[in-house]
């Protein structure tokens, strides 16, 4: 599949997710026999958070084998991330990686608030703990940012620019092989937001 075709569909299974609610992907027994002899061929890799109510397979309308999917809270994109995502790129070479980031994402939120503290002890004390390992990693990156909405999609943004600098999908990206986008998906609509 190409990397417009890969989109295309994302978009489409959104749609469809939209409009009707359901997943219409297969995830019967004889799926799953299939893939398990024949392997996996995901089109499109999609980073997004871990929050219950963000599920790329729902979203886009994927079934069994069709999406290879990393998951974090806040998606925040480190070197394990980083190195999922060489994997689906260029072992099961798909052609599309998606940063999505969501609609009221706890993550950002705290993040927000602690941009907010001006206690800088309370601050230092916060960021000793792992999750404020994540929190620290989308205030490195939004930092500047006044409002939750545009933190949400800077930090979808970042995680788009950081794996663009890694040089096994800097490499593939230049070839044409591998397009890596940011979008946002809305908690409340279900619509995806390609292109931010
Ligand atoms: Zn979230």
């Amino acid at each position: 599949m190409t990397i417009e075709e890969a989109k295309a569909k994302l978009k489409e299974g959104n749609q469809a997710y939209v409009k009707s609610g359901r997943n219409p992907g297969t995830f019967e027994r004889a799926e799953r026999e299939r893939l398990a002899r024949e392997g996996q061929h995901p089109y499109a890799c999609v980073i997004s958070c871990s929050d219950s109510r963000v599920v790329p397979e729902h979203i886009f309308s994927a079934g069994l084998g069709q999406l290879f999917t990393i998951r974090n809270a806040g998606n925040v994109i480190g070197v394990h991330e980083i190195g999922s995502c060489e994997y689906a790129a260029e072992h099961l070479h798909v052609p599309l990686i998606v940063v999505l980031g969501h609609t009221h994402c706890g993550a950002v939120e705290e993040a927000f608030k602690q941009a907010a503290d001006t206690h800088e002890k309370q601050k230092e004390d916060a960021l000793e703990s792992p999750i404020e390992e994540v929190v620290r990693e989308i205030l490195e990156v939004t930092g500047e940012y006044t409002d939750t909405s545009a933190m949400e999609i800077e930090n979808a943004r970042a995680g788009v620019e950081k794996l663009r600098k890694d040089p096994t999908l800097a490499r593939l990206a230049a070839d044409g092989e591998l397009a890596i986008l940011a979008a946002i998906y809305d908690t409340e609509s279900g619509f995806v937001r390609f292109d931010i």
